[in-house]
């Protein structure tokens, strides 16, 4: 009998990513998406008339270097352009950065419930996943990270805002334990949210960087930004980790169609800022709605919130379902619902309101 070709095994033993559900179609009722995490708000026409005007150039490849949004960026942020590094997408970049650093067997130490995406490249890096328990708030637990640490950390991610419960990490903390890690490891703050944020406690990953050898700042223009579909993210990084995650990015990954939205939003920057501005007013109104209901919240500084459900999870995402809602599901812990467009949270309210404690 012919034997199959064979898959690593750390592969064939992966979930997969699962992306947010679409949602149902359901007689009657609009659709609407609040499982990604996404900007609801369609591209700003300026953007849009930018990108299309570049469609001509698509039989070029992009400029592999995005020097124009490096030295954009750069200014903005105040940072040496060499301690800069593009991706498609933060998860892009994050797996760029893990390939940079991490050889089988190393492990990486992360909070748990955190961002899907680290454990799955980490599997396909053959790294080992060090997943520290949120605390009972759904914080990082950042005195059992840094027990955590063997000769074998090679690198930590602290998400802040944190996906899927909302909680920041405290300046004063982030400072404290970066006192207790190694200056070999890095500690990468994944800011995919910090936009969101209005908390004046919160830690700015990119201040941490200033300071510190070994700290990296991820971002994204995914969720403020609205590029989503366009995949464009980078890190900031000391300039050797920088380099080294340049190598290790797919060849000419960020198009020249996101290069370009992307120096088109930072060209944009208030008319975005006004629209995440929006999305803050409509999450504090939803979270006072939800609070009436008899929800004990904390707090969500990203674009969305967490229901600590429980067992009672899954039957709230059927009932969301039911009216052409897609929410995020996570069996038996939560359920995260994006701050989308405001007639859909208006709907998901009855439906919360059954799901509220007594
Ligand atoms: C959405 C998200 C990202 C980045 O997504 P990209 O679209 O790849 O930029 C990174 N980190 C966290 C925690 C996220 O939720």
């Amino acid at each position: 009998m012919s034997e199959e070709v064979r898959i690593r095994q750390v592969i064939s033993d992966l979930p997969g990513y699962k992306a947010g559900a679409k949602p149902p179609s359901v007689e009657g009722q609009i659709p609407y998406k609040l499982s990604s995490n996404e900007n609801p708000l369609t591209p700003l026409p300026s953007v849009i008339a930018d990108i299309t005007s570049a469609l001509a150039d698509i039989n070029r490849y992009p400029d592999p270097m995005a020097s124009q949004l490096t030295s954009r960026l750069a200014e903005l942020l105040q940072v040496d352009e060499a301690c800069l590094a593009l991706g498609t997408g933060s998860v892009g970049v994050c797996q760029q950065i893990v390939q940079a650093m991490c050889d089988a067997g190393d492990e990486v130490i992360f909070a748990w419930r955190s961002f899907e995406a680290y454990p799955i490249i980490l599997d396909i890096a053959g790294a080992v996943s060090v997943r520290v328990p949120l605390t009972q708030d759904g914080s990082h637990d950042l005195s059992a990270m840094a027990n955590a640490i063997t000769e074998k950390t090679k690198l930590i991610f602290v998400c802040t805002p944190n996906n899927p419960t909302g909680n920041i990490v405290k300046d004063a903390d982030l400072t404290e334990f970066l006192k207790k890690v190694p200056s070999h490891i890095l500690v990468v703050v994944d800011e995919a949210y910090i936009e969101f944020n209005r908390d004046e406690d919160a830690a700015n990953g990119l201040e941490a960087f200033k300071a510190s050898s070994n700290v990296a700042v991820l971002r994204t223009f995914s969720k403020a930004y609205g590029l989503a579909g366009l995949r464009v993210g980078y890190v900031v990084a000391p300039p050797h980790v920088a380099a080294a995650v340049r190598k290790t990015a797919v060849p000419f990954g960020v198009s020249n169609i996101a290069q370009i939205a992307a120096i088109s939003s930072l060209d944009h920057a208030s008319e975005l800022n006004s629209r995440v501005e929006e999305l803050v007013t409509l999450r504090e109104w939803f979270e006072s709605e939800i609070v009436k209901l008899g929800f004990n919240l904390v707090t969500s500084q990203a674009n969305f919130i967490w229901l600590g459900l429980a067992e009672r999870s899954e039957a709230f995402m059927q009932a969301c379902a039911n009216t052409a809602i897609a929410i995020r599901c996570f069996p038996n812990e939560g359920v995260r619902i994006t701050i989308g467009e405001r007639p859909a949270l208006e709907a998901l309210l009855p439906i919360c309101a059954q799901f509220a404690p007594n």
